[in-house]
């Protein structure tokens, strides 16, 4: 099943138990200054989660798009997680509770493919729970008939939501997919997340905590007078479950991507692989990063970002750079984006029409983008090939802090990239070298102004990053966590 149909049963599904249907926020977080991209489906509706507004209706589903740049490093080495991916979610207000949130994602999994489910076989389904919520445990077991073997009890750290300060708070419950042996050892969800897929979480918001430090320290204050339902459910995994594919990375919003890549690069996927994220190839790794890169920045100059040295603009870089390194370090060296942003185009286009009519102004930007960091490629992999291969003959193990200051002072090499080539060839660079001299760099800066105009545009830009970087992000599910770019 195609996933743009798998998207319509969701909304169906929850349309027909008296749910508003309502679009995707655009991915840039606009209202809070603190989250560079919406990262759940529910963070459109927190004013209404926090009693800060009154919502229009008591119950709504929606699609939303997201970006974890959290996930960043896991993208093509587990099975499951892409940087853009859709989360589609159905939430209460002050409605229906534990109950119906339980059997309407149970209902909708479980029914079968004729009668407009997704018919999964109930046998493969596992259950998380937080560790005291009873209740939970109760209807799974009794009204849903699930085996207490395949219920399992968690802790705070994976089972219990918050967003990390004073307000609504309670238990999630998880659901995971069974994928059997070819994907990883046997046990449940605490042995394997490769094997037993996470697919939907239900986050059960039933009580007030007070203050405290973070995730696991609060007080309860009591219940919510109004209790809520906020639930989100991977799109992209259900459709790898129902595409009977290896990973996310092969579903039909992606894979023609990937072949793209692999006929480019003359490289044959899974080749060498098996089915377990643990048994990847290194070029296969690569392929899929390639393909979720490519797709994320697709979606995400679609709604209005563009590549820069700042906040968003320099998630986007990043992630573009990346995709367009791997391409190179894979063998095929001519501009690829002109040959893979149009099989992304085609892949979106059926959900978000949007991609199609807005592509020239979308593929002006990456094709630029491409070409702009080819050049700064060309130049700075050599000065750094010669740094690297003169730090290993003298037995060193680091690149000096100078070499990595220099290739991005006179060269405009990013430090994050420095940092990647180097570990590749296995050295360390001295960061803390490399920080002090962008730190004197920038007092000599202040106190010669005509010296900023000249050479220190990225500085500010990095530094700015830098600080965003260290800023404390409401991430959704994540609770507080430090979104990394
Ligand atoms: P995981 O433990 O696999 O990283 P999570 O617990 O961080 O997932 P939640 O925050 O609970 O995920 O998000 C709700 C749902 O969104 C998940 O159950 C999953 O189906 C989906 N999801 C989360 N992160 C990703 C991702 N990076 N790519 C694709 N789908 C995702
Ligand atoms: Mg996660
Ligand atoms: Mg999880
Ligand atoms: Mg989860």
């Amino acid at each position: 099943m195609r996933t743009a149909e798998i998207k319509r049963r969701f909304l169906g599904h929850f349309e027909q138990a008296g749910h508003a249907v309502v679009p995707s926020a655009p991915l840039p977080a606009i209202d809070d200054p603190n989250l560079l991209f919406i990262n759940a489906g529910m963070v459109q509706f927190v004013p209404f989660f926090l009693g800060q507004r009154t919502p229009p209706w008591p119950r709504a589903t929606s699609v939303q798009k997201c970006i974890r740049t959290p996930d960043i490093d896991e993208v093509g080495k587990t099975t499951r997680h892409g940087t853009f991916f859709q989360m589609n979610g159905n939430f209460s207000f002050g409605d229906y509770f534990k109950e119906d949130a339980i059997t309407l994602a149970w209902d909708l999994s479980t029914k079968s493919l004729d009668r407009g489910g997704y018919g999964l076989d109930p046998e493969k389904i596992w259950v998380t729970t937080y560790l005291d919520d009873d209740e939970a445990i109760e209807i799974w077991h009794k009204t849903v008939g699930l085996p207490m073997d395949r219920i399992v009890r968690r802790g705070k750290a994976d089972n219990y939501w918050s967003m990390g300060i004073p307000g609504p708070c309670g238990p999630c419950s998880e659901l995971y997919y069974d994928r059997g042996p070819d994907y990883g050892r046997e046990g449940g969800p605490e042995v394997d997340e490769d094997r037993y897929m996470e697919f939907w979480n239900l986050v059960f918001m039933q009580y007030e905590r007070g203050p405290g430090a973070g995730k696991e320290d609060f007080p309860i204050l009591g219940e919510l007078p109004a209790k809520n339902i906020d639930t989100g459910m991977g799109l992209e995994r259900m459709s790898t479950l129902m595409q009977g594919v290896d990973n996310l990375y092969e579903i039909d919003e992606t894979r023609p991507i990937l072949d793209k890549a692999a006929e480019l690069t003359g490289k044959r996927y899974g080749a060498h692989s098996g089915h377990a994220a643990s048994e990847s190839h290194p070029d296969d790794v690569r392929l899929r990063v390639i393909a979720d890169h490519v797709r994320t920045a697709l979606m995400v100059i679609a709604d209005g970002v563009t590549p820069s040295n700042e906040g968003r603009g320099y998630v986007l870089r990043r992630i573009m750079r990346r995709a367009i390194r791997s391409v190179r370090l894979l063998g095929f060296q001519e501009p690829a984006l002109p040959l893979l942003l149009p099989v992304a185009r085609d892949c979106m286009a059926p959900s978000y029409p949007e991609v199609a009519d807005d592509y020239d102004r979308i593929s002006s930007y990456a094709y630029a983008e491409e070409e702009a960091f080819l050049s700064t490629l060309r130049q700075g992999t050599t000065i750094l090939d010669v740094a690297v291969a003169e730090t290993k003959k003298t037995g060193g193990q680091t690149l000096s802090g100078d070499k990595a200051f220099q290739l991005h002072d006179t060269y405009g090499f990013p430090i994050d990239l420095t940092l990647e080539i180097a570990a590749e060839q296995g050295l360390a660079v001295d960061t803390e070298g490399f920080r002090r001299l962008m730190a004197e760099q920038r007092t000599r800066a202040k106190a010669d102004a005509q010296a900023r105009k000249t050479g220190h545009a990225d500085l500010s830009s990095y530094r700015s990053v830098l600080d965003a970087g260290g800023a404390v992000t409401f991430v959704g599910y994540q609770d507080v966590a430090r979104e990394t770019v």
